[in-house]
């Protein structure tokens, strides 16, 4: 009884509960609306046919009344921010209202008819008691006063329906009015023994919602202490960093004197180890700018032959000194796009090297632009290691390497593949590849393609020349 009256309290008074049981009563409400009314008019042309039509159709009215009630609350608690408590418990008040009117509504419909059955007992009012009262059980536990309230009217009822018979006849103990009405007394038990159980887990889910919302707080938070962390710390090693690599060029390329040869050796393992976290730091600092949303997109018109040209040529040394032989086959005509230049060298950068580090020497990688007329695809096909096929989950992870063993033989940060599908992403375009171990791989990037005459407006949105 204690936790009834605890349970009936915190709704008027907890208010942080209170606004997310009302917002739950409320849009259940709307959204069976139809669903009741359909029953509601299936029982009120049944009973017209079969009990007197004025009265049932006068009842029905009433029901249909009561309805309007609830949809009016609906609308009007649409707009509803949920923060001012006062407005809340108005809403209750109004609810709470509505229920005795409905509830009361629904009561007298079905009192009528048993009313008017003066034989046979009263299966089709108790029927319909019974399915009312079964509803309200499974969708009003949302408010636990509402609920008490209509199970309380229908509990009612059922026990005039129960007694009108005893009354009228004032039968036997052992005739069936007496059997009908013990039955019901154990159709009640029943009743509330459901609505508990529903009550109850409503109650749990809420308590559960409530857990993960905590749990999803505390993990946001942690997550933004690392992204802080991880960001402020990028930026501090970058700078000592870009200085230190700016001496050790500079002693490298004799600018302060003649080098001695015993101390090459060193200084260039110092200058490409530089240049290696240098390029994570870039990579990291890129990463933590993507996720929190403030990378700069320059959208414009252009030219993606140009762009595959520009990026095989910007990786022709690096593929010298492997020895591999690349070869590039695009269209004769341009191919435009709408993109954001630097990011799709980027991405083409990425797809070139990781081609060329992971091929053999003396292999070779074929770059291939291709269009349909929509669509454009750049395809980067090497006859490197190739990818495990139960890797595909961390290719485009973060920090993710197929073979960590990878990072002894070629150098990467295992994130690269993962900033080129985000770039690509925010391009509205796609990034996959398919491989085979031991025969190569090709990783292939598609695009919407912008028509000639469409480029000649330079929008900042993908979207705006590709619609
Ligand atoms: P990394 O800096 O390690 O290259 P990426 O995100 O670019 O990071 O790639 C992730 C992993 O995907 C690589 O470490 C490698 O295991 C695999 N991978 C990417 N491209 C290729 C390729 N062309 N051939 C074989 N494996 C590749």
């Amino acid at each position: 009884m204690q936790r009834l009256v605890r349970a009936a309290r915190s709704e008027w008074f907890d208010w942080e509960d209170r606004e997310e049981r009302i917002k739950d009563y409320i849009d259940l409400t709307n959204k069976l609306i139809w669903q009741r009314q359909a029953s509601f008019l299936a029982a009120a042309l049944l009973a017209a046919f079969y009990f007197d039509p004025f009265s049932t159709i006068a009842c029905y009215i009433g029901v249909f009344l009561s309805e309007l009630l609830d949809q009016i609350l609906g609308a009007r608690a649409k707009s509803w921010d949920g923060k001012d408590p006062e407005i809340g418990r108005r809403y209750l008040r109004r609810i709470t209202f509505n229920t005795v009117v409905s509830a009361g509504a629904i009561s007298v419909f079905i009192l009528n008819i048993a009313w008017q059955q003066t034989s046979g007992g009263h299966f089709t009012p108790l029927f319909f008691l019974f399915s009312a009262s079964l509803f309200a059980a499974m969708y009003n536990s949302q408010i636990f006063t509402v609920l008490l309230l209509r199970l309380s009217i229908y509990g009612a009822t059922f026990v005039a329906i129960a007694f009108l018979d005893v009354l009228r006849y004032r039968p036997e103990l052992s005739s069936v009015v007496w059997l009908e009405f013990f039955t019901i007394l154990f159709v009640l038990y029943f009743i509330a023994d459901t609505s508990a159980k529903f009550y109850k887990n409503y109650q749990e889910r809420l308590e559960q919602l409530k857990l993960i919302r905590e749990e999803n707080e505390r993990t946001k938070a942690a997550y933004e202490i690392k992204s802080q962390f991880l960001s402020t710390v990028s930026h501090e090693l970058r700078t000592p960093l870009t200085s230190i690599k700016a001496s050790i060029d500079l002693v490298n390329a004799g600018v302060l004197g003649e080098v001695p040869e015993t101390l090459k050796p060193p200084l260039a393992i110092a200058a490409k180890n530089g240049q290696r976290l240098a390029n994570l730091i870039d990579d990291l600092l890129d990463l933590q700018k993507m996720e929190a949303g403030e990378m700069d997109f320059h959208f414009e018109a252009m030219s993606v032959n140009s762009l595959v040209k520009e990026a095989v040529e910007a990786t022709a040394g690096y593929a010298e000194k492997l020895g591999i032989h690349v070869t590039t086959i695009i269209p004769a005509t341009d191919v435009m796009m709408n993109g954001d230049h630097d990011r799709l060298i980027q991405v083409m950068n990425n797809l070139l090297s990781n081609a060329l580090k992971f091929s053999d020497e003396g292999g070779s990688v074929q770059v291939r632009l291709e269009s349909n007329g929509n669509r454009v695809r750049i395809s980067v096909e090497d006859e490197g290691v190739g990818i495990p096929a139960d890797a595909r989950e961390r290719v485009f992870g973060k920090f993710s390497q197929v073979d960590s063993s990878d990072i002894r033989k070629v150098g990467g940060t295992g994130l690269g593949l993962n900033i080129s599908k985000q770039i690509v992403e925010r391009h509205k375009g796609t990034i996959d590849y398919e491989s085979e171990q031991g025969v190569g791989s090709t990783f292939f990037v598609e695009f919407d393609q912008v028509q000639q005459e469409d480029t000649g407006e330079t929008g900042s949105d993908p979207l705006a020349l590709s619609a």
